[in-house]
This record gives C-alpha cells, sequence and structure tokens, in this order.
C-alpha cells in the first residue's frame, strides 16, 4: 500500500501545459522528470515485495506462481507449499498432478507446473540445486524470463542488474511517457538509461505499487496522485 499520498493539488485540467505532452520531449528533459518521478516514488512508498518468502527458491516459485494472480492468493498458497518443498530437489521430484493440485488456485496451474518443476530441475542439473545470482545463468533456466530474473536478482540477492516491467511498469511508464516502446524488454531499456542504475529494483517495486494502488488501468487516481505535476497523461482519463 502506498506510504503515503502527497495531493498536490487540482490539476488544471486543459488549461495546463503537461510535461511531454504534445511534442517531442528534449532528452535532457525527459531525464530531469525521470529523476523527480524517482524522487516522488520514494517519498510515497516503500519500496517493498509483497510475495513472501525467505530465499531466492522460494522467491523464484513464488513469482512464477504470481503471473496472472494477486500476491495474497500467492502467498495463501506458498504458506503450506514451503513447508512441503524445502529444496529445489522437492521441487524436481514432485509428482506433477499433485502439485497442480497444490497451486490450482493460483490459475493456470498446468503451465505453472511445468515451469516451476522444470526449473528445479534445471537448478538440480546445472547448479547443485543452487538459484544462480547472474542474469546469464538465471534466464538459461526453464520457466525463466528476463521480468523474473529481474525480480530474483533485486529483491532476492540485492543486485541492480535491470528494471522489472510487468504489466503495472508497462502500463505506467507509458502513461507518464517514460517509454514509447510496447515489448517489455525494450521497455527496460528505455528506463535503465533514464533512472539511475542504484535505483532499478526499488523503481521497479514502486512503479508495481503505484500502478496497483493509484494509476490503476480502469480508473487512474490522478488526484492526488504523487506524480501528477509530471505525467503528461495526468486526467486525460477523465
Ligand atoms: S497522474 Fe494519473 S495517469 Fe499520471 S501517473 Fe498519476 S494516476 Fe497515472
Amino acid at each position: 500500500m502506498p506510504r503515503r499520498t502527497k495531493t498536490p493539488g487540482p490539476a488544471k485540467r486543459g488549461g495546463k501545459r503537461r510535461p511531454g505532452r504534445g511534442r517531442k520531449e528534449p532528452a535532457a528533459e525527459r531525464e530531469r522528470r525521470a529523476r523527480a518521478i524517482v524522487a516522488r516514488l520514494a517519498d510515497a512508498y516503500a519500496a517493498r515485495i509483497e510475495l513472501d518468502f525467505d530465499n531466492p527458491l522460494q522467491l523464484a516459485v513464488a513469482t512464477i506462481l504470481s503471473a496472472q494472480c494477486t500476491d495474497k492468493r500467492v502467498n495463501e498458497v506458498t504458506r503450506s507449499l514451503f513447508k512441503k518443498y524445502g529444496t529445489a530437489a522437492d521441487y524436481a521430484n514432485a509428482d506433477p498432478e499433485q502439485f497442480q493440485e497444490e497451486i490450482r488456485s493460483t490459475g493456470f496451474f498446468r503451465n505453472k507446473t511445468r515451469s516451476i518443476l522444470a526449473f528445479a530441475q534445471g537448478l538440480v542439473e546445472k547448479h547443485d540445486g543452487v538459484v544462480p545470482d547472474t542474469m546469464e545463468e538465471l534466464v538459461e533456466l526453464a520457466g525463466i524470463g528476463r521480468k523474473t530474473a529481474n525480480v530474483i536478482l533485486g529483491s532476492g540477492f540485492g543486485k541492480n542488474e535491470g528494471i522489472v516491467v510487468d504489466t503495472h511498469v508497462k502500463r505506467v511508464a507509458g502513461r507518464l511517457m517514460l517509454s514509447e516502446e510496447d515489448d517489455p524488454e525494450k521497455i527496460e531499456q528505455d528506463l535503465m538509461q533514464l533512472i539511475p542504475r542504484r535505483e532499478w529494483t526499488d523503481f521497479g517495486l514502486r512503479m508495481i505499487q503505484h500502478g496497483r494502488y493509484t494509476c490503476s488501468a480502469r480508473k487512474p487516481g490522478c488526484d492526488g496522485c504523487p506524480l501528477e505535476e509530471l505525467c503528461p497523461s495526468a486526467h486525460t482519463f477523465d
């Protein structure tokens, strides 16, 4: 949840020219705006992940389960799952049909079972059951794309190797006009150019919270949004 929401005052609908709207924004200006956005987000949200985990293996499993599912539901499922499956070998040797039932309520349970079991088998075969801490090694494992690898590296190992671009980050980055790209990896590259590296993990975590709790898909809360003055899309949904 947001730590607190600043209220910058009501926007002047129509009268005020928004930053970056209706013209090509110079690179230096966009960079300054991006840094101001980083600062505002840091003021508004704690940089925290809402998935429960105690180690990188648990984080990887929870992240795979979180696709198209709320973190709350994932946490309910992993509470018992993590007691039963403690090591990569436990997952690698799991009975797929039973595992499907154990994670069924997270949705897409057949695909998620395939991903988690294949990921664990890769860990056992190539990494002695230990989750590696480099992007190159992680994305070579079955079930792990760049987004999941960024979550593991950032929140599991404290390494700023990239920026998580999930559905929330994609939508908010577009509204903020920090990227005009549609492909998550290209959006990530644009954000990495704009955001200082030391902020990558925290920025991603805060953008996710901002997308969940303020800049929602259907009804963004522009009134009282901490980024309102910096957002080219503010009140364009009214
Ligand atoms: S001002 Fe509105 S569109 Fe812009 S980031 Fe805030 S909630 Fe989203």
